[in-house]
């Protein structure tokens, strides 16, 4: 007989404990505002339907409504995250969905665009730089107006000419260009940020490679082209002309805007790029690039100090 009773006992128990708890989670549902704001928006709602959707009330009024309660994407609270609860009647009954909240939009549309950017070899830090982190100083103030206008037209349509900056080391060449980077992908632009020394590097090792002309052609289609450092590669008169010409023979013809940045000026790039020195000719076809650049680009100086000291 008392194993029964004692079952019974607890039995009686857990149901007593049962009801305190409906009781108790009704009164919180229904004294919740946005319940009942809810409720008060469907009035003819019968006193049954609230009563058999008490457990997905409750659902709604625990979760995050539209990130209130999350302080990013990563630390979203709901139960699925990054998707926001909400209430409707149909025909009478409650229904409980769910929809991307404004922190998974977001997010989304950050990962998108982050794919709009590519790069070969480019440290971290130039990857997150933005154009409201550059200090205008006097000394940069040109080259970053030329930035700005270069943005500016871009609303109306990418300009067929980038820049080419040249100055001394540290000055923040390429930081300007991540910066950029970053700024076009606001557009829906892709970038293509390369260091040129890697660069050659990476074209050399691939010749007996079928995906060197995939490449390439990335290279020639992309959006806006980045070229870091040119001057500082290994010089080679079939790199130069075979693929550096051939992209900026492209791009010009197809008018699609190409920065560079150099601690040459186009004068000594000029000098730079003819130095495998087989005579005049390697002086001719120097200058052929160099006319390529000067129609894909805008040569712009740039001055300061060595932010690398900094
Ligand atoms: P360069 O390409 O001219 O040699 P970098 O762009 O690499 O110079 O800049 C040198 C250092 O200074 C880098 O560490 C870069 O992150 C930093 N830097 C450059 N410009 C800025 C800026 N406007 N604001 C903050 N840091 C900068
Ligand atoms: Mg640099």
């Amino acid at each position: 007989m008392k194993p029964v009773q004692s079952e019974l006992k607890k039995w009686m128990q857990e149901n007593k404990n049962f009801k305190e708890n409906y009781i108790r989670i009704k009164q919180e549902v229904l004294n919740d505002p946005e319940i009942k704001e809810f409720l008060s928006y469907h009035p003819t709602l019968p006193e049954k339907e609230v009563e058999k959707n008490l457990i997905k009330l409750y659902e709604y009024k625990s979760q995050s409504k539209q990130c209130d309660k999350c302080k990013s994407f990563e630390q979203c609270q709901n139960m699925l995250q990054g998707y926001s609860p909400v209430l409707h009647v149909k025909d009478n009954e409650i229904h409980l969905s769910y929809e991307k909240c404004h922190l998974r939009l977001d997010h989304e549309k950050q990962q998108q665009q982050q794919q709009l950017i590519e790069s070969l070899y480019m440290p971290k830090e130039i990857l997150n730089a933005a154009i409201d982190d550059i200090d205008h100083d006097t000394e940069r103030g040109s080259g970053i107006r030329q930035l700005l206008l270069f943005l500016e037209q871009t609303k109306s349509g990418l300009p067929s000419k980038g820049i080419y900056f040249y100055g001394p080391f540290g000055v923040g060449k390429t930081y300007l260009l991540g910066a950029l980077a970053n700024a076009l992908k606001e557009y829906n632009i892709s970038s293509m940020l390369i260091y040129m020394p890697e660069f050659v590097r990476e074209i050399k090792s691939s010749i007996k490679d079928d995906s060197i002309n995939e490449k390439i052609n990335y290279f020639k289609k992309a959006d806006v082209l980045m070229l870091d450092d040119i001057g500082a590669e290994t010089q080679s008169a079939w790199f130069r002309d075979e693929i550096l010409g051939s992209i900026l023979q492209y791009r010009m013809m197809e008018k699609l805007p190409v920065f560079f940045t150099s601690n040459y000026s186009l004068e000594h790039l000029e000098e730079q790029l003819g130095r495998s020195n087989r005579g005049g000719v390697e002086t001719v076809k120097a200058g052929r690039i160099i006319e390529r650049i000067k129609q894909v680009s805008k040569e712009i100086p740039l001055s300061g100090e060595n932010r690398r000291d900094v």
